[in-house]
């Protein structure tokens, strides 16, 4: 019998998993030695990390265990990979060294604070399970600190949000459904609370017309959300941001500050990969790289330009989970000795959510807004669970 191939994936989110969901039902245990390696033993919905971060999802059931969705002859090493070293196909993990013959890379995304001072150690991100959890139990804190206490900080009842694009609005959006709860659990008067959302660029959410734009800013600011477009934030501090208006520095103050206006890829890729740009290498249309036919980059550490485009598609979860797809055929077609082929983007359309019962999107060429895009937001979420873990696990986590 020939020996069999070392098939090593990195990273168990949208991408790595997707792939690994796919693999495991096309190719048998004499197929291939498949190993998944993901620093936590569960895989979390990132998409979903705005509710938990704001609390109207619990954490836990934005995440499940990874094995629950693998096969037999999948391996899962649960560890840190802190090295890849392309040459030599080898990776460095904290439970280990392992070879390979084929590689996956998916090890997603970081948040990005562009350098500004004080960001990473003064503000939240909404990250990964964990930071979710942080700034979830840190509002709920403040509100319960306000009750309390005899002097009223009215600073916890303030919340700072850097960042009008897309996880900025959805964080806005949950937030919007959850102070109510918190006001009512506490006894605290609801117009004593103040939202803020301070956002650099001229326009929200760039990626939709300014009719959906608009409809979210109305929705948001009937619900007490401030929006401070157009103003750069300078600094974050224990204060608060520091904010640059008619060229002249403002301290905004407040005793919740979250920083959600930018992610970047991991920053292994910096160091394992040459001519890689904010945790992102540029792929070949196969998935592959430059130089290197067994090497998958994929999600948000890749950056796809489509043939004939100028520049990347945005990185989604759509797009991961796509390209976790034809990863899992490129995989097989290599090992049968036959020729890849191109990843081509089906773009089904985004849907930003509002809070439970609202949201703007597009879906399928058609704008829609409103309870409708409320309703396409959750048939999203489920399918994404569907996919990876079928009926059994959308049961468990869907949103119905
Ligand atoms: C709040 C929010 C809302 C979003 N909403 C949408 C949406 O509505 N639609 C959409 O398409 N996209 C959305 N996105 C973007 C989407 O979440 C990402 O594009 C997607 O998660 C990328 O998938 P990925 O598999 O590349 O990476 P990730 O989901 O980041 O997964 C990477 C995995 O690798 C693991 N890992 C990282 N480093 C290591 C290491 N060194 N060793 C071992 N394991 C490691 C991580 O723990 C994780 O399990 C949203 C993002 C956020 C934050």
């Amino acid at each position: 019998m020939a020996e069999r191939k070392k098939v090593l994936v990195l990273g168990a989110g949208y991408a790595g998993l997707q792939t690994v969901a796919k693999l495991q039902k096309q190719l048998s245990e004499e197929d291939a030695q498949i190993t998944l390696i993901n620093k936590n033993d569960y895989h979390y919905e990132a998409t979903w990390l705005h509710e938990a971060s704001a609390g109207t999802l619990n954490y836990e059931d934005v995440l499940y265990p990874i094995a629950s969705v693998l096969k037999k002859h999948v391996k899962f090493v649960k560890a840190e990979v802190t090295k890849i070293d392309r040459n030599a196909k080898k990776v460095e993990t904290t439970n280990g060294i392992f070879d390979f013959d084929i590689l996956v890379v998916g090890l997603g995304f970081e948040s990005e604070t562009f350098g500004i001072e004080g960001m990473k150690e003064h503000a939240f991100q909404i990250e990964n399970v964990n930071t979710a959890r942080q700034i979830s139990r840190h509002i709920e804190d403040k509100f319960a600190n306000y009750a309390a206490s005899k002097t009223k900080d009215n600073k916890d009842l303030a919340i700072l949000v850097g960042g009008a694009g897309f996880t900025g609005v959805e964080f806005l959006g949950e937030l919007t459904d959850r102070i109510p709860e918190l006001a009512n659990k506490y006894g605290v008067d609801q117009s004593k609370v103040k939202i803020t959302c301070v956002e650099a660029a001229p326009k929200m959410l760039p990626m939709f017309s300014d009719e959906l734009v608009n409809h979210a800013v109305s929705y948001l600011e009937e619900r007490g959300v401030e929006f401070k477009v157009g103003t750069p934030i300078v600094a974050a501090n224990e204060k608060g941001f520091v904010v640059k208006v008619d060229d002249k520095e403002q301290q905004l103050e407040a005793n919740t500050v979250v920083w959600a206006a930018g992610v970047r890829g991991s920053h292994l890729m910096e160091k394992s990969f040459e001519g890689v740009k904010r945790g992102r290498i540029v792929t070949k249309q196969d998935l592959t790289i430059d130089g290197y036919d067994d090497i998958f980059v994929i999600g948000d550490v890749s950056a796809f330009i489509p043939e004939g485009a100028d520049r990347p598609l945005p990185t989604t979860a759509q797009l991961a989970m796509q390209q976790g797809e034809k990863t899992a055929t490129n995989i097989k077609h290599i090992l049968k000795g036959e020729p890849t082929e191109n990843f081509t983007y089906a773009d089904r359309g985004t849907v930003c959510s509002l809070g439970r019962h609202d949201g703007v999107g597009v879906v399928f060429g058609r704008e829609i807004t409103g309870k409708k895009a409320a309703f396409m937001k959750r048939v999203v979420d489920t399918r994404a669970v569907f996919k990876i873990g079928g009926l059994g696990l959308a049961y468990k986590k869907g949103k119905f």
